[in-house]
């Protein structure tokens, strides 16, 4: 396979950005540029540093940054089409400004038009009834999932810290699964702590996210790839590897024939992204992900389990038929594997996002008889996933491609291995029970917002 530079139409119009963007935002990102400016939200005249307008901490602009914002939008877009077409078999579109943090009536985050989301839109305007985004910048991508949350035809997840006052505060978290139709189609994995290296963002994908993301069978996969999980990146304080997402990469091209588009997000270890982006272009040309040799690549971080736990008790109500099993596993794991749940004061209420809150009474019924027999399938389980890790360790050392994930916990890997999600493109109507997120979506404010803090 060779390397192509696309040569198309570079800037959006308005009729690809008003898929995602308010007509009026539109208008006011083109306007931006005025020095001198008092903005809504800042009170006061934003400061001027050289030609560049700083409206708030993480949104700056010059006289550039209108055009730089439509030519990224339009880029992913190029790369949609190519990729549709069938002039190219996968697409990296290397873009700045990125796009993830970017609303339907919000710029923030040093984004302005949301690139991903319009790329989407421009391959269901297309035809295409099941697009996935698939975002593994370490941020939340509160501005993909804004705008797609009550569309069902695209299956948005992101991968990203959630801990503590991570930007973006407020979203990200498991619970938010979309909302009307869309409920069940937006799926946040949200690390708990940083220092997430290749084995976390592996078994994440192995073992929660994959069986999913089969189920939903997407037709074109575009992944929000911001490198900012990389380790050395200034800002994200986790240590993906560049090899790492070389290996996410080789996963995600297993879907949706193989039709991927890569668009660039965050990063700031400018060589980090670099070998990173490297990386990736080489695997979806289709070489082998290389040998992954990272501190992180096979030992999972403690606060994996729960993190996933979270992500999979908010998705179970959505899914075709979570196993009772499954779910008694879940319910019934040690204290190692279920930490909020052995810290409950005894007869507290479990937390929102336990498995039982999630679920209805009689899925909890279900759980509780099953209990007895889970104790007794966990042994057999980690028994067995003894044997399959060492034989993992050994192929995945080796820089075979594995399907399951090495390092993991024994017994975690052994609760894990007994769950059966194959929920996503036949999904039943919300339950009666479904979390309460999904149920009552953020209020947005009136265009344009401006966020503060430190971001992408
Ligand atoms: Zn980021």
């Amino acid at each position: 396979m060779t390397l192509h530079a696309l040569n198309g139409k570079w800037n959006a119009t308005d009729e690809e950005l008003v898929r995602a963007h308010a007509a009026e935002y539109i208008s006011a990102v083109g306007a931006l540029y005025r020095p001198g400016v008092t903005t809504a939200t800042s009170g006061g005249p934003a400061e001027a540093r050289g030609d560049a307008l700083i409206i708030s901490g993480d949104v700056y602009c010059n006289q550039h940054t209108s055009l730089a914002a439509r030519t990224a939008a339009g880029c992913a877009v190029e790369a949609v089409h190519a990729v549709l077409d069938g002039r190219v078999a996968r697409a990296f579109a290397a873009v700045r400004p990125p796009g993830h943090h970017a609303e339907s009536v919000a710029f923030m985050g040093f984004c302005f038009f949301n690139n991903a989301a319009v790329a989407a839109h421009a391959a269901l305007a297309r035809g295409l009834e099941r697009v996935l985004i698939f975002d593994w910048d370490v941020h939340h991508g509160n501005g993909t999932q804004q705008i797609l949350e009550g569309d069902p035809r695209v299956l948005t997840v992101s991968i990203h810290r959630r801990d503590g006052f991570f930007y973006p505060e407020g979203s990200g978290f498991p619970e938010e699964v979309g909302v009307g139709a869309g409920a069940g189609y937006n799926i946040n994995v949200g690390w708990r702590s940083k220092g997430m290296g290749d084995a976390d963002y592996l078994a994440a994908y192995d073992l929660v996210l994959e069986p999913i993301l089969t189920s939903f069978a997407p037709q074109l996969v575009i992944i929000a790839a911001g490198f900012d999980a990389v380790e050395g990146d200034p800002l994200g304080g986790c240590c993906v590897t560049p090899e790492g997402y070389g290996h996410m990469t080789r996963r995600l091209a297993r879907l949706a024939g193989g039709r991927v588009v890569a668009v660039l997000e965050g990063g700031y270890n400018t060589r980090q992204v670099a070998a990173s982006s490297c990386e990736v272009v080489r695997v979806l040309l289709g070489g082998e992900p290389a040998k992954l040799e990272g501190e992180h690549s096979f030992t999972t971080s403690k606060s994996l389990f729960g993190a996933l736990n979270a992500t999979l008790a908010a998705a179970t109500p959505y899914c075709r038929s979570a196993s009772p099993a499954a779910a008694a596993v879940l319910q019934s794991a040690p204290p190692a594997l279920a930490p909020h749940a052995a810290a409950r004061p005894r007869g507290a209420a479990p937390p929102s996002t336990s498995l039982a809150a999630a679920t209805s009474p009689a899925a909890a019924a279900v759980q509780f008889e099953a209990s007895q027999a889970a104790a007794a399938a966990i042994a057999e389980a980690e028994a067995a996933a003894a044997g399959a890790a060492a034989a993992a360790a050994a192929s995945w050392a080796a820089g075979e491609d594995v399907s399951s994930p090495i390092g993991i916990d024994a017994s975690m890997l052994a609760a894990l291995a007994s769950l059966k999600l194959d929920g996503g493109a036949a999904r039943p109507p919300p339950p009666p029970h479904a979390p309460a997120a999904a149920a009552s979506p953020q209020p947005r404010s009136a265009l344009p917002r401006v966020a503060s803090g430190a971001g992408m």
